[in-house]
């Protein structure tokens, strides 16, 4: 008999029989046939109905006596299947049923494939609480459907991520309007005296359901999504408009932003950061560009010519990461750049790794007859420090000044740095 739809309290309830009375392992699969409510769409829902039959019929006649179809929705199933001997097993079943679903179906005289997804969660390896079990399935069917693949079992590290990126990307490109977005400053101070030069803005993504996601996280899903443009649209004017708002020693403080390869890749960037030092009234050389010398190397020639324009109106150019990114002196031979900021991974062993010490040292000799400033990063410890001075570095910036700081605190630590 076909079944009919069953609320999801009865799918629990199933569930919790199947997870209790099991002996050996069991598995749960949902089923998504999404190519089905489309057919129902264009041919009517009679159609739709009478393939979803047919698919029953044959998904029943794969799997054991002993196992259940529930129908879950208009276009969802869910099959219980007990009595696994081990993992493989659960696997050749999806197979399967994959098989079954994945069959051309004639409609109007034509084959047609359409498109489904299958998550898988089992018991107990993942669950043995029904709640659970169906919510790692459903991670998992959305993690089929995400990735296109016939079926996913659940993991949590795999699937989890792969769920909140697809989550992220749905709720980044309103996080600029939902105000969800806020700068981070980290200190840039002069190694010898300790004077405070400036501030770099790292951005924070406040998520409501994910929480802090850091920018790690958040930024290559916003270059892939395209939006990267307004993003550090958005990060240069609240940085020059939060600059403002620091008081008095704002006049001379410099705030330096993170821009993305993909920023460089269009020309109006140029007019974008020209338009926000105009409306923040911001000298030119207090804003420094932060840039990646490994993320430059795709397009060279144009990211080159747009940083040496913006350079030409006065706005510092850094190289971020320096020394990470694999290229060689005639490439860097033809970057703009003010400032070179030594990668935290020379930095962090540079007390007892000597080749660390050596690069660091030619670094900073190189930047000083190239007139560069010369920025050490993630500088962790008081004895770093008195090292990074011995070699000739001027500036310094990392957890043993500061770890970045929301807007707010770092008015206050301005002003009590003073
Ligand atoms: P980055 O530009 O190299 O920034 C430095 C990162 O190292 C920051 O991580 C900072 O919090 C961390 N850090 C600073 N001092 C120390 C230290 O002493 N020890 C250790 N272990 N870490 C330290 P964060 O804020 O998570 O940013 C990570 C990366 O995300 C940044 O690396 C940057 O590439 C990117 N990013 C951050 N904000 C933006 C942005 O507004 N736009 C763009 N395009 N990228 C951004
Ligand atoms: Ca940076
Ligand atoms: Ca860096």
């Amino acid at each position: 008999m076909e079944p009919s739809i069953s609320p999801p309290l009865q799918l629990l309830d199933q569930l919790g029989k199947l997870t209790t009375s099991a002996t050996a392992n069991s598995a749960l699969m949902l089923i998504s046939l999404h190519g089905l409510r489309r057919i129902g769409n264009i041919f009517g829902s009679r159609l739709s109905e009478q393939i979803m039959h047919d698919l029953i019929q044959q998904l029943e006649c794969a799997i054991r006596p002993d196992d259940r179809i529930l129908r879950s929705g208009r276009f969802e199933l869910a099959v219980l299947i007990s009595g696994l001997l081990n993992r493989g097993h659960a696997v050749l079943a999806a197979n399967k049923l994959a098989d079954i679903l994945g069959t051309p179906i004639e409609i109007s005289k034509k084959e047609r494939k359409f498109p489904f997804s299958i998550g898988m969660a089992l018991s107990p390896e993942h669950s043995c609480d029904p709640e659970q079990l169906l919510r790692y399935a459903e991670i998992a069917s959305l993690a089929s459907e995400i990735t296109q693949t016939p079926y996913q079992i659940y993991s949590h590290d795999d699937l989890e991520s792969i769920v909140t990126d697809w989550d992220i990307e749905g709720d980044l490109d309103n996080a600029i309007a939902n105000n969800q977005l806020s700068l981070h400053y980290q200190p840039k101070i002069s190694s010898r005296d300790g004077r405070l030069l400036g501030a770099e803005a790292l951005m924070r993504w406040q998520h409501p359901v994910h929480g802090m996601i850091p920018p790690d996280r958040f930024i290559p899903v916003a270059e892939n999504m395209g939006i990267m443009p307004k993003l550090t649209w958005w990060c240069i004017n609240t940085a020059l408009r939060e600059r403002i708002e620091l008081g008095k020693p704002a006049s001379s403080l410099s705030v330096a932003v993170n821009i993305s390869a993909l920023d460089l890749t269009d020309e109006r960037f140029i007019k974008s950061v020209l338009g926000a030092i105009g409306i923040w009234d911001t000298p030119p050389e207090v804003l420094t560009l932060e840039i990646t010398e490994g993320s430059l190397m795709k397009d060279i020639a144009l990211s080159a010519d747009i940083l040496k324009r913006l350079q030409s109106y006065g706005i510092r150019i850094s190289i971020d990461d320096f020394g990470t990114g694999y290229s060689s002196l005639a490439y860097f031979k033809q970057l703009p750049a003010d400032e070179l900021k030594i990668d935290r991974s020379f930095i962090v062993n540079i007390l007892d790794n000597d080749l660390d010490r050596h690069i660091v040292s030619t670094i900073v000799q190189m930047a000083r007859k190239l007139r560069l400033d010369i920025v050490a990063e993630g500088l962790e410890t008081a004895l770093t420090q008195q090292q990074l001075i011995e070699l000739g570095c001027d500036i310094i910036q990392g957890y043993h000044i500061a770890r970045p700081m929301p807007q707010a605190e770092f008015i206050t630590w301005s002003k009590s740095h003073d």
